[in-house]
């Protein structure tokens, strides 16, 4: 069914969802600060506008993506809240920290709208792709009004749980592939330290217990396992930067939860010193190249 559907931030991320939006037919009212970004949602079928507010007239859906938390609240709180329909869904799909998706979303429902926090896993590839999969976080009401909207966006939409439930699925899940990235790393090096041949040690892993996705189907190693960005000099993928972004807002989350996170803690501070060092640009596999 065709919508009117006000989009919030249109970057490397936004700008592709926002045209597979308009590409199966819903009315895309685009908002973003930068004028090359609005551009180009123009030229992608989507109709633009001078502040968020306005894009937000009318509409039935609201989508964000935005950089962080802190923008998201804003948006929100002075543009969105209280001038979108009370009846439009807000669907935010930034990755931001847990504590402000919950607040805004409880603010959200404080002024009667139904909110979720949709997060994605999936890069700029599935965002133009329409590949995407989304965790939700929310009632279930406020799911059911979201799932089409990203179904047009994505191959999968999971209810998590209640509002920030995406946040978290996403950010341990993302703290789960630093550490298992990291493992693999460590221990293909130091099968190569002792002498065996990596690819005979990607061979015996992949097929034993130390099966996982990083070394099967992401191996960081460059001519060993399936084509991987290791295969490209660590050019495309995941960036070292967002991956620390993740990494952060898991600390943040963990701390606040009182959560044990000492491999997390310990990946967060391998990723900040890499990062640092100015390898922000490559995918996150290249980890691998601070083991010797
Ligand atoms: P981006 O920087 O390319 O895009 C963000 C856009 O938001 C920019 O165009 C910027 O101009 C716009 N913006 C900033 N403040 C604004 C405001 N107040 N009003 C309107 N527009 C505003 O970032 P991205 O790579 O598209 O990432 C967006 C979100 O998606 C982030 O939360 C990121 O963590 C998450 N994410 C990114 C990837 C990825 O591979 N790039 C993957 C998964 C999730």
């Amino acid at each position: 069914e065709n919508m009117k559907i006000a989009f919030i931030g249109l970057g490397n991320m936004g700008g592709g969802m926002a045209a597979n939006l308009a590409k199966v037919g819903h009315d895309v009212r685009a908002f973003d600060l930068s004028d090359d970004a609005l551009g180009k949602a123009k030229s992608a079928g989507c109709q633009t506008f001078g502040s968020a507010r306005e894009a937000a007239e009318g509409v039935e859906a609201v989508v964000s993506m935005l950089p962080n938390g802190a923008i998201v609240r804003d948006v929100y709180e002075s543009d969105i809240i209280g001038q979108a329909p009370q009846e439009a869904i807000l669907i935010d799909c930034s990755t931001i920290d847990v504590a402000t998706a919950k607040a805004v979303s409880e603010k959200a429902a404080e002024q009667g709208y139904a909110m979720v926090d949709a997060p994605v896993s999936g890069g700029i590839a599935a965002a133009e792709g329409g590949t995407l999969t989304f965790m939700v976080g929310g009632t279930e009401k406020a799911f059911n009004d979201a799932e089409p909207v990203l179904r047009d966006m994505g191959k999968a939409v999971i209810h998590a749980g209640d509002a920030g439930a995406g946040q978290t699925a996403k950010i341990c899940n993302n703290m789960l592939l630093a550490i298992s990235m990291i493992g693999t790393a460590e221990a293909m090096k130091m099968a190569e330290k002792l002498g065996l041949d990596p690819q005979k040690f990607y061979e015996i892993s992949s097929q034993s217990s130390g099966y996982c996705w990083s070394l099967n189907d992401y191996t960081p190693m460059p001519g060993v396992g399936k084509e991987s960005p290791a295969d490209r000099d660590y050019q495309g993928g995941f960036a070292t930067a967002l991956m620390l972004k993740d990494l952060r807002l898991a600390m943040a989350a963990a701390e606040e939860a009182d959560a044990a996170t000492p491999l997390g803690a310990r990946a967060a501070s391998l990723y900040e010193d890499f990062n640092g060092a100015g390898n922000g640009g490559l995918d996150f596999s290249a980890i691998i190249k601070t083991y010797r």
